[in-house]
């Protein structure tokens, strides 16, 4: 597995860059579930889950196409 050599392209660039995962903030999604009575602990589980990838030059959220 060479996943990290793999280039996306970046909307905000305009060019293909590396990325990085984007580590999910626990502590501020735990803070975000006790805020909302439980309700965002399904978000805080997607969250987790999905492996949010951000460019290395912009650090804007890229999306499959
Ligand atoms: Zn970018």
């Amino acid at each position: 597995m060479n996943e990290k050599e793999q280039q996306v392209y970046c909307n905000h660039c305009k060019e293909k860059v590396t990325w990085h995962i984007e580590p999910v903030n626990h502590q501020q999604q735990f803070f975000l579930t006790l805020f909302t009575l439980g309700m965002w602990a399904p978000i805080w589980i997607a969250l987790t889950l999905m492996k949010i990838r951000c460019c290395d030059k912009c650090n804007a959220t890229l999306y499959d196409e």
